[in-house]
């Protein structure tokens, strides 16, 4: 059976001692057998992460990596760095890496292929802006992404990712999508996988939902038939309300 899967996106917040506090609070609670916690500090704070998690079920990720090995890149990391680190999550594809940084498919694609060479799990984002979904443009639009995204992908590869929906005028906005609309925006993508992979990889393959999750919603999500999960962003910064996420 697949685990749901919740992951903290923690953007650009947190130091390196409040990372620590974090994951220590966290590591004394129970996590749930039954779901699949996932915590991405920013960079700086992946080795306190990791080291601190250790002998707990959860799990830590990174929010972002060069697809190159090593190199003239100031400023980057790189795959091996993560691997190195023992990280095992990866988000790349972020509506913020496309829209603030630049993130082409292309780019995604090849990052995406990087975590997989290193042994990293990636969660593959991708989603509409409210532009597009009042234009109509949801589906041809998530199919692109999808298309271009999982590029040269084998279907084992592909059963093993996590992809999460995150409509970009549901993050950080309080308007968090509804979860019937969410839902089928899912399915669609599970098709798609389907039509391009096979039947095993598309029912494999965990697909999260994000934007504006918060303990109040979160149900709402996770009783869906093709929901796997969410990527939460505000509402993972306080581990209280992290915590209620999960159980
Ligand atoms: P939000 O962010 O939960 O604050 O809407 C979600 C995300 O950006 O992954």
């Amino acid at each position: 059976m697949k685990k749901p899967i919740i992951a903290a996106n923690w953007k650009m917040n947190k130091t390196v001692s409040e990372t620590e506090e974090f994951i220590k609070k966290l590591s004394a609670k129970d996590i749930p057998e039954h779901i699949e916690a996932v915590v991405c500090p920013p960079f700086i704070g992946l080795k306190d992460a990791v080291k601190l998690k250790q002998g707990t079920a959860i799990k830590v990720g990174a929010q972002n990596m060069h697809f190159e090995e090593h190199g003239a890149y100031t400023g980057e990391v790189s795959p091996v760095m993560l691997s190195d680190l023992q990280v095992d999550y990866v988000i790349l594809g972020h509506s913020e890496r496309r829209q603030l940084f630049g993130e082409t498919d292309e780019v995604i694609n090849k990052k995406v292929h990087a975590a997989f060479k290193y042994g990293l799990y990636p969660i593959l984002c991708v989603g509409e802006t409210l532009e597009q979904m009042e234009a109509g443009d949801t589906e041809v639009l998530i199919q692109k992404q999808l298309e271009l995204g999982l590029a040269w992908l084998s279907a084992n590869q592909v059963a093993d990712m996590v992809i999460a929906y995150e409509p970009v005028w549901a993050i950080g906005t309080g308007k968090s999508s509804n979860p019937e609309l969410a839902n089928q925006t899912i399915k669609q993508i599970r098709k798609y996988i389907q039509d391009i992979y096979d039947t095993s990889t598309a029912k494999s393959v965990r697909i999260q939902y994000g934007g504006s999750v918060k303990p109040e919603n979160i149900k709402d999500y996770l009783k869906q038939s093709d929901i796997d999960g969410a990527l939460v962003g505000g509402a993972s910064l306080q581990v209280e309300s992290f915590y209620k996420l999960l159980v």
